[in-house]
Order: structure tokens, then sequence, then C-alpha cells
């Protein structure tokens, strides 16, 4: 066995926040991490070189898209994930499960998979635990992802259901593994219920597998809602093995989830945003098509190091913008996306020098100066 790739060394603690490094045979993951998601193989508008230039150590693509288009096949003929999209640093591919259930009248689930409509063509298709891992495999990701249910986080009946129906999908998850290069990590679900949240961490736990992931969060429930599912699973989960909070980006997220132990994150959350012109500064979300950033010389934001705020004016991206030039969303993509790599950065060495409780708090209150900033509950793919 070769599960030494995948060791997660803690170099400090503070708190229930952690600063870790975890191995994969792509490189060294140093967390806390935010990982750009590339839906379909690509950060939309960023090339992989931006990726590398702004510190992005892990990227994100999704299984259900690119097994419907180009196809797990192509992409294994074409060497594998890293090689057709040429990131050479650590992939994590999801299972799939989230974008089936995310089809709503499109899906129907019995005790062995899930049917599904493909949304490109209407096409008939099925995802079993088994698939969803022989798709991964053909992928190549680093980090790959059980196949798991995603209930109504307020549904309690179907909530125990998808929760008991994802330990088995599980079980099956680790039979059909065949890769030793590739981490699977297990998944927490269990909606907004302390008592099932425990029951799923503690059976993630005991599967020992080299890493944990907290799904069905940021899907509808209130932050404090979060907040609490997030140290209830994380009193279980093993502390030696890394911890993905799914689906989660925004920059309070960020800090909140750190705060209370999760040590990987990723969103669709800055990518989205820039291509709605919104971009992430101190003091909160701005918009920059409005008129107020007509004639501003300023960068989006002055503490900024990002390639678009050492270059260009607010002025410019605005033009950009009315102009429909696609430089616009490459530029506030970069910075949205350097932003919250930044953050993380900062994080983590807020914790080597213990003082992760000053940093977060001093972060929200200035963040929370611009109200508008609660209302980044996008999600989806
Ligand atoms: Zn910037």
């Amino acid at each position: 066995m070769t599960q030494y790739l995948f060791d997660y060394e803690i170099e400090k603690t503070d708190g229930m926040a952690r600063a870790g490094s975890f191995s994969t045979p792509h490189g060294v993951i140093q967390t806390p991490v935010f990982a750009p998601v590339g839906t379909q193989a690509t950060v939309k508008s960023v090339t992989p070189a931006q990726l590398l230039e702004i510190g992005a150590s892990l990227v994100l693509a999704n299984t259900y898209h690119l097994y419907l288009r180009p196809g797990q096949n192509l992409v294994a003929e074409m060497g594998g994930l890293h090689n057709f999209m040429n990131w050479k640093r650590p992939i994590l591919t999801d299972s799939g499960g989230f974008q089936v259930f995310s089809l709503a009248d499109n899906r129907k689930i019995d005790e062995d998979g899930v049917d599904f409509k493909s949304h490109i063509d209407g096409s008939l298709h099925r995802f079993t635990p088994e698939k969803s891992i022989q798709i991964q495999e053909s992928l190549g990701a680093d980090i790959i992802m059980a196949f798991d249910e995603c209930a109504e986080p307020h549904e309690r009946d179907y909530s125990i259901d998808a929760l008991n129906r994802t330990h088995r999908w599980l079980e099956r998850c680790v039979r059909s593994k065949q890769r030793p290069d590739q981490a699977l990590f297990g998944i927490v679900q269990g909606g907004i219920f302390p008592d099932l949240r425990k029951q799923s961490a503690e059976f993630i736990a005991s599967q020992d597998l080299p890493g944990s992931a907290i799904g069905g969060l940021s899907v509808g429930e209130s932050k404090t809602e979060m907040h609490a599912m997030i140290e209830v699973v994380n009193q279980v989960l093993p502390a030696d093995k890394p911890r993905y909070l799914m689906g989660v980006g925004s920059p309070e997220d960020l800090i909140n989830g750190i705060w209370r132990g999760v040590d990987i994150f990723d969103c669709v959350l800055p990518t989205r945003l820039a291509r709605h012109h919104a971009a992430f500064t101190r003091t909160g979300r701005i918009n920059l098509a409005n008129a107020a950033n007509a004639s501003d010389k300023s960068p989006i934001d002055e503490s900024c190091l990002c390639y678009a705020c050492q270059n260009f004016s607010r002025a410019y991206i605005r033009h950009l913008i009315l102009a429909k030039e696609m430089l616009a969303a490459t530029l506030v993509s970069i910075h949205n996306l350097y932003f919250l790599l930044a953050l993380t950065r900062q994080a983590r060495q807020a914790i080597l020098e213990t003082r992760y409780d000053a940093f977060a708090q001093d972060f929200l209150l200035r963040w929370h100066e611009n109200a508008s900033n609660d209302q980044n509950n996008i999600k989806d793919q």
C-alpha cells in the first residue's frame, strides 16, 4: 500500500484551528487551503499559469460534468485530468452525487444508485457508488470523494434515510476503489440535526480513510446552523486527518470554518461573482459596474497584491465590463481567487503564530462593515 502518500502533518493548532501539510502524488497542500473550482476541467476565464501565479495548490473538477462531456474515457486517453487540463498540482474530484441530486425532477434514487437525465441532451444515465469511483479513477485526481446523498437539511426523516444510504454507499466505494495513488474521502451528512451529524461523523471516522469531508451544508440552512454542525462534526472526526467542508467558500465562511477546525474549502463563488462584476475587498463586496467607479484611479482593493490590483484601475475594469470585454471576467476572477487564497495563507500564518482569534475577529469586523456581504449564498456548479 502507498497510503504514506497521503500523510497529514499538523504543524500547529490554535484552539480548534489547524495549520498542516497534506502530501499527495502531485505535491504538498498546505492547509488551511481554498480550492478554486474548475467545473469543466477549467477554472472559468483563468489559465493554469495564472492559477500558479496566484498560488493555487489544489483545484476541484466535477465528475458529473466531465462524465457527460467529454467523458472519462477520453480524459484517461489524454493522460488523465492533470495532463488534459495541464494542471500539475493536486486535483480533487467530487463524486457527482451533489450535481445528480440537484437535478430534482430528473433523477430517481434507489438503494443501489441513482437514475438521472443529462442536463445537456436529456439522455438517461445511472450512477452507483462503484460507477462514481470508476469514473474518478479514470479522471485520476489525487483526492476523490465517496458517492453520497445530500438531503434537504431540515427534513429529519429524509436526512436519516440519506445518511444511512450514504454510509452503505461509502462501504461500497471503499470496496470498489483500486488505485492506491488516490485518497478517498468519506462524507458526513445529517442535515441540521446534531445527533445525526455526530452519528455520521462516527461512522466516517470508523472507516480510517485519509481524509474526511463535511457535506450537505450551505444548502439553505442558516449560518448559525452551519457553524453548529461544523462544531459537532469536528469534535468527532479524526484530528490527524484533513477535513474538507464541501462547496463553502465566502470570505467569512472560510474564517468561521477555519476557526472551527476545517482545513480544505472549495466554492464557485469567487469566479461566479467575478462574472457578475462583484469583487471582494477587505471592507466587503463591491460591484465594479457601479457608476461610482467610472473615473476611479484606485485598484479593486488597495491592500491587494494580485495582478489585477497591481496594474489596473477600477475605472478601466468598469470600462471592460460595460464594453463586454472578456478581460473583465479574467481580471476580477484573478482578484477574487487571489483574495481567498491570500486570506487562507494569512489565516495559516496567524495559526502558526497563535493569534488566530484576533485575526479572525479583526477580519470579520471589517468585512461586516458592508451589509451586502450577507447575500453571498450562491451555490451551484
Ligand atoms: Zn487584487
